[in-house]
């Protein structure tokens, strides 16, 4: 078992040959050579939240916002199931209001149904009541995931604006397991006043909530968002180098979890796809949302609008890639 001195060091660059053939040897051992895919519907960029580093916050009157259609939602997970991509992930703003919430549920069961169940259904919705989470899971939605953005109180609050409980996002993340999904949580990498304990604490904080999916990427700044203003710690390479270390050590501290190789990733670095997955990522997330919403998604600057070549990868086609962290637990 790492130990925080261990981890911290790691952290600092001190053995990047050693850590991640580690992770490499880890991963194959324990979940074995295979990524899994999830297509990525970016539903909505509808958002009640105003978070400081995100593009899409409800006050950046620049955006053209959109919510797909039942019928565009179906021809994109339509387009999922013809690939043999195994899962959807529905991601969204975040939004609380009845309308939304049937609209969800509706889609939920249309794909559960039309794909004859074949297609696993992740969500990506934010912070909701326990009875609409319990809702979506009766729908067919098995795996919810909700990053907590950073596991320290004191950082989440500096990049949220004032009211933003980090407790109550923690609590939804109890809720959501309570609730029967595979929980996935995750950072931003690379934050502003963020430290290097701040993203060991990170690891020890996923390994105490006993998470079951991590995605976690570098942040990018976006010029629309306050928290542009404040310089990071870390250059881009930095940042990816933080995030192939993050998911290296996480794979070797939580050996049977689902951790994605993020499209932040691959925004600052078109082989980050690559890296994540060479050490240790399991999950992919290729977009198949319509072309012509994607450039309203932008929750950064340069996020990428392309699809995946998955030929570099050895694919689990077909499979839901549920969690085996999650399956052990039974
Ligand atoms: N509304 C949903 C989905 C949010 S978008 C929710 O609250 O969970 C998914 C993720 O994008 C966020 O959790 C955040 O970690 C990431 N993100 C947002 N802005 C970003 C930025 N500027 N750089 C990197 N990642 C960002």
């Amino acid at each position: 078992m790492l130990t925080k001195p261990q981890i911290l060091s790691y952290l600092q660059g001190d053995n990047d040959a050693e850590l991640f053939e580690l992770s490499a040897q880890v991963r194959q051992a324990e979940v074995g050579s295979e990524s899994y895919l999830r297509g990525l519907i970016e539903i909505s960029n509808r958002c009640a939240k105003d978070c400081l580093y995100c593009g899409i916050r409800c006050s950046n009157a620049a955006v053209e916002r959109y919510t797909l259609g039942l019928d565009d939602v179906l021809c994109s997970a339509q387009y999922a199931l013809e690939s043999n991509y195994g899962s959807v992930v529905i991601q969204a703003g975040e939004r609380t209001d009845d309308y939304f919430v049937t609209f969800i549920e509706q889609c939920v069961r249309k794909i559960k149904t039309f794909s004859n169940g074949k297609l696993g259904v992740t969500l990506s919705l934010g912070e909701q009541t326990a009875e609409v989470y319990q809702r979506w899971f009766a729908a067919g939605a098995h795996r919810y995931l909700l990053r907590v953005e950073s596991s320290n109180p004191k950082l989440y609050s500096r990049i949220h604006p004032t009211g933003y409980s980090w407790s109550k996002r923690v609590d939804a993340l109890k809720m959501l397991r309570n609730s029967g999904y595979q929980v996935g949580t995750g950072v931003m990498i690379g934050l502003p006043f963020q430290t290097l304990d701040d993203l060991a604490n990170d690891l020890i904080f996923f390994k105490k909530i006993d998470i079951d999916m991590c995605g976690m990427g570098p942040y990018i700044e976006h010029e629309a968002a306050p928290l542009t203003q404040y310089k990071s710690l870390y250059t881009n390479e930095q940042r990816i180098q933080m995030t192939l270390r993050m998911i290296a050590l996480l794979r070797i501290l939580m050996p049977r979890i689902n951790i994605a190789s993020t499209t932040a990733l691959h925004a600052l670095d078109p082989k980050g796809r690559e890296k994540g997955v060479a050490v240790g990522a399991n999950v992919l997330m290729p977009n198949i949302t319509p072309q012509i919403n994607r450039p309203n998604y932008q929750l950064y600057a340069g996020k990428p609008m392309n699809d995946i070549d998955l030929s570099a990868f050895d694919v689990g086609y077909g499979e839901w890639g549920d969690s085996r962290h999650f399956g052990d637990r039974d």
